[in-house]
C-alpha cells in the first residue's frame, strides 16, 4: 500500500467543501469539526489545512499548530460538555489504527466512569451533531 498523500480522502474533500461537516473552528491553517461517529458527545477532529497523511510526514510546525488548536478544542469541550477530562488521540497508518489518511487529532470530552464507545460503532443523529457543533462553535468564538 502506498504511503503517499491521497487528495481524494474524506477530510481533503471536507477541506475543499466537497463534503459537508459540522465545523466548530476554522482559521487559515487548521479546521476542527465533529466526528460523525462520536466515541463520546463532543468528539471533535482537528486537522491541518496543509496536506499531510499522518504524524510521519507532517511538517513539525503544522503539527505544533494542530496541537495548539487541539488544546483550544479540549478546553472548550470540557467546558461545554461539563466533562471531567479529555482524551486526545492520533493514529498513524493502518497498523496504528488510522482509517482516514489526512492527519487528524481526536479530542474527546470524558466523564468519570463513562467508557468511550468503540470506534465507528454508531452514527450520531444529525440534529444532535448540529446542536453540539453550535455549542462548541460559540465557546471557541468567545
Ligand atoms: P482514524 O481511525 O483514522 O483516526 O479515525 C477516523 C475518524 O473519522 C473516525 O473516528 C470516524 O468516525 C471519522 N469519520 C469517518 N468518516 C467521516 C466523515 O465522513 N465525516 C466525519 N466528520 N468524520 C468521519
Amino acid at each position: 500500500m502506498s504511503d503517499a498523500y491521497d487528495p481524494q480522502n474524506i477530510f481533503a474533500k471536507i477541506l475543499r467543501g466537497e463534503l459537508p461537516a459540522f465545523k466548530v473552528y476554522e482559521d487559515d491553517r487548521a479546521l476542527a469539526f465533529l466526528d460523525i461517529m462520536p466515541r463520546c458527545p463532543g468528539h471533535t477532529l482537528v486537522i491541518p489545512k496543509a496536506p499531510s497523511r499522518n504524524i510521519l510526514d507532517i511538517d513539525p510546525d503544522d503539527l505544533a499548530y494542530v496541537a495548539k488548536i487541539a488544546q483550544k478544542v479540549a478546553r472548550a469541550g470540557k467546558a461545554v460538555f461539563k466533562a471531567d477530562g479529555v482524551t486526545v488521540q492520533q493514529f498513524s497508518e493502518p497498523a496504528g489504527g488510522q482509517v482516514v489518511f489526512h492527519l487528524h487529532v481526536h479530542v474527546i470530552p470524558r466523564h468519570e466512569g463513562e467508557p468511550m464507545k468503540p470506534a465507528a460503532s454508531f452514527k450520531e443523529d444529525m440534529a444532535v451533531l448540529a446542536q453540539h457543533a453550535e455549542m462548541l462553535k460559540a465557546a471557541l468564538a468567545s
